[in-house]
């Protein structure tokens, strides 16, 4: 799929003139010194009427936030809004995703890295990233539109997810991170229930890959805005270097989670975590959860321990897991996502 290859072409000024009067337009989105992150670079707009306008001529399929309209709020996340918005003039939807940052201005140009990343993936396993805009310690990101909602969303409805549906789940899963491991070197580092999208066609979409990266980044704010700690690998909490096998880990207890339909570690108080220090120390302490074989699979079970483990060199990467017998075993029986998506625990998340 080519990116930005929607019909937007309504929103693209013709011709130069066009293109003056447009960014010129009181209602524009755009200020001089804005910048625009796409995929052919980092651009500051500029409404200097001395430049001339191909200084500030948009790219093809650009979409600016002066063409969407907001329609609702859609979640809410640590760092930020995200809202249903549709653009003005083909009528397609995007969920815009808001962040406020109070980032110092030399972080601008790594911020603007990061979005570049984030907009340069490709993969029907990943959520598209369209556009991004950074103004004034603000970034919104206009993104794909998942009428399911989140993984989390749809487990809250169903509780648990039987396995033949986990294991087609966790294949579109493998076959992102596969994407994002071997062909674009981005370790996702916030892999959780909430990144992963799904929609009536029952597609299961990775996201946010790149924004934890952003938000750890800007000094001070990492602890309050990278939200949960609970799927985070021992190896990273413990501060030692982590890379792909570290998004493996958070997999087996996403999946556990599904599962059983409980986070793998419980508190050893009844009243729950005391702090966000002690479930630390559990994952980096206790051993490792595995899946109960009295109610799952020998393939599950085997499964979960693949990415579960401890030492990140005894972790299988995304390429071997997709060989695993967990992946095959439920191919033959018909498992249709689609339809399980749209009536376990209807109506649709965002709908
Ligand atoms: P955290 O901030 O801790 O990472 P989060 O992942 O839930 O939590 P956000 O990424 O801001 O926070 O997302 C909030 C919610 O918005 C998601 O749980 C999901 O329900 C919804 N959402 C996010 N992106 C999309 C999208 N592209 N399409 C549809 N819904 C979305
Ligand atoms: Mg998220």
């Amino acid at each position: 799929m080519k990116k930005g290859s929607l019909n937007l072409e309504l929103t693209i000024p013709s011709d130069e003139n066009s293109v003056s009067e447009f960014i010129s337009t009181p209602t524009g989105t755009f200020r001089a010194g804005d910048l625009i992150v796409d995929k052919n670079g980092i651009r500051i707009i500029s409404q200097n009427e001395d430049e001339p306008p191909s200084l500030i001529k948009l790219s093809d399929n650009q979409l600016i936030l002066a063409d969407i309209d907001i329609i609702k709020v859609i979640g809410k996340g640590n760092g930020g809004v995200v809202q249903l918005v549709q653009h003005k003039w083909t009528g397609q939807f995007f969920a815009l995703k808001v962040i406020q940052l109070n980032i110092q201005e030399q972080n601008r140009k790594h911020i603007a890295q990061e979005l570049k990343i984030n907009q340069s993936a490709q993969c029907p396993y990943v959520v598209v990233c369209y556009q991004s805009f950074y103004d004034n310690g603000v970034i919104s990101i206009v993104l794909e539109y998942m009428d399911g909602g989140s993984l989390a969303d749809f487990l809250n409805k169903v509780k648990t997810i039987p396995e033949s549906y986990l294991s087609a789940i966790c294949k579109q899963v493998l076959m992102g991170l596969l994407y994002l491991h071997h062909d674009k070197h981005i370790i996702h580092r916030d892999l959780k229930p909430s990144n992963l999208l799904i929609n009536h066609t029952g597609a299961v979409k990775i996201t946010d890959f790149g924004v934890s990266a952003i938000l750890e980044s800007t000094s001070g704010q990492a602890n309050t805005l990278v939200g949960t700690y609970n799927y985070m690998s021992p190896e990273r909490i413990s501060g030692a270097k982590h890379g792909s096998r570290s998004d493996i880990w958070s997999l087996g207890l996403v999946l556990l989670e599904c599962a059983t339909g409980k986070f793998p570690y419980s508190p050893p108080e009844e009243e729950g975590w005391v702090n966000c220090y002690e479930l630390m120390e559990a994952i980096v302490g206790q051993p490792p959860p595995r899946a109960p074989s009295d109610q799952f699979s020998p393939e599950f079970c085997s499964f979960i321990s693949a990415c579960v483990q401890k030492d990140p060199k005894h972790r299988q990467s995304a390429h071997k897991l997709m060989e695993h017998p967990f992946i095959s075993m439920y191919e033959d029986s018909n498992v249709d996502l689609a339809a399980y998506f749209t009536n376990a625990g209807s109506p649709l998340a965002t709908f």
